[in-house]
């Protein structure tokens, strides 16, 4: 159908269909095994699944408050509160929203406003600088340090300025799996003591730390979390990522302005799913499924790298998350973006994701990459597979 006009110039006009719709439409077309986008196959707990269809039986289905269900919001606080000893009143500091994404997003358009700098560390989740941009703010990148991808302190302070309105910040991240430590809650909160910058900590694999890591928040350390906004989400720890349920935390006169997007945005999200949740987490299953969580991740993720631990492909296991990025320098020279494809349309194929990808499509590494991001959020048979055909591409 033809528009009957000159449409509007677009708003993002760098943005085009995202790697991570290519890569699957591309693995579904050539029959690849796609451990290319980030969601689990392991099944939601039945205890889960089943609390939420008793919440649709029992009539949850009309639309849930606007802020969040207020069992869910009182589990969040005191779930927090445990972990971190900080406490967030479920009333004016805790929202729900349709995943964390939507969550983000609401943070973003409401905090930054024209002129402001928003800085975002890359490689980063692909959400960030767009919404930025959408806000009118002008994104300020800053890269990790190789080869851990540590947070650049030292470049951050070059960085900040009285124009910088946010930080952004991701741990576990998403796309290398490192993670922080408490000094680098300590180092974070220097570096902002005394300017008005508001942190926008994006938590969603909070829970799901390796080799004995301690899951660590921005609400660990109270003066960082005064700034802070933490983003959390029910579809990466509970295995239900279509459901799109998560939640933001941090101080109410933030809050306020963030309800005030959302509520014109989400409104109001699942509320069967939000009454299910709430439900789960209460019971002893909930608790069970939430402490057995990051072994779950951890031997998927030593499954993978023991599978490949005798090849040419180079990695250091990831810390967090349910992300593995490996090197294939050794044995092939062509950049990230052509060897993903190739791989994915090549027989017996497998998808995975190019590092490069995260970074701004300015950046060197976009020709540069020799590294890919494998999701080993998979059953072990799909893992033992995606493990056949990498050792296969190294020649082994
Ligand atoms: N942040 C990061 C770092 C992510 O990886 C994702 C999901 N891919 C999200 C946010 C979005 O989470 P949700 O699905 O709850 O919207």
């Amino acid at each position: 159908m033809d528009f009957p006009g000159s449409a509007p110039a677009s708003k993002l006009p760098q943005v085009g269909t995202t790697i991570f719709t290519e890569m699957s439409a591309l693995a579904s077309e050539h029959g690849a095994l796609n451990v290319a986008q980030g969601f689990p196959d392991l099944a939601p707990p039945a205890a889960l699944r089943q609390a939420v269809a008793r919440a649709m039986e029992s009539g949850a289905n009309q639309y849930a408050p606007m802020a969040g269900n207020i069992r869910l919001r009182e589990w969040i606080a005191a779930d927090c509160e445990q972990r971190t000893g900080t406490t967030y009143h479920p009333a004016d500091e805790i929202t729900i929203g349709a995943g964390a994404s939507s969550m983000l997003f609401a943070a973003i358009m409401a905090l930054v406003s024209e002129g402001d700098e928003v800085i975002i560390m890359e490689p980063a989740y692909d959400l960030y600088a767009p919404v930025v941009r959408l806000a009118g703010g002008t994104v300020r990148r800053l890269e990790r340090n190789l080869p851990d991808y540590d947070l650049d302190y030292q470049g951050l302070r070059t960085m900040l300025s009285r124009h910088t309105r946010m930080v952004v910040v991701n741990s576990p991240h998403n796309p290398t799996g490192a993670t922080w430590g408490r000094e680098d809650l300590e180092e974070l909160h220097r570096c902002l003591d005394g300017s008005d910058a508001i942190v926008l900590s994006d938590e969603v694999y909070g829970p799901i730390v390796h080799d004995g890591r301690e899951a660590l928040s921005a609400a660990h350390h109270p003066a960082l979390a005064a700034r802070t906004l933490i983003a959390g989400s029910f579809g990466k720890v509970l295995h239900a990522t279509g459901w799109k349920i998560g939640w933001l935390a941090g101080p109410a006169a933030l809050m306020a302005e963030v309800r005030k997007v959302h509520q014109y945005d989400v409104f109001s999200t699942g509320a069967p799913f939000q009454a299910g949740i709430a439900e789960f987490l209460s019971q002893e299953a909930g608790q069970t499924h939430l402490a057995e969580l990051a072994s779950t991740y951890t031997a998927l993720r030593n499954r993978l790298c023991a599978g490949l631990r005798d090849t040419a492909w180079s990695f250091a296991p990831a810390e967090g998350g349910y992300f593995q990025v490996l090197d294939y320098a050794a044995f092939h020279s062509g950049s990230d973006q052509d060897v993903v494809r190739d791989w994915t349309r090549a027989p017996q194929g497998i998808a995975t994701i190019p590092l490069s990808s995260f970074y701004d499509p300015s950046h060197p590494l976009r020709t540069e990459s020799t590294r890919i991001r494998v999701c080993f959020a998979k059953q072990p048979d799909t893992l033992d597979l995606a493990i056949e055909r990498l050792r296969r591409l190294a020649g082994s």
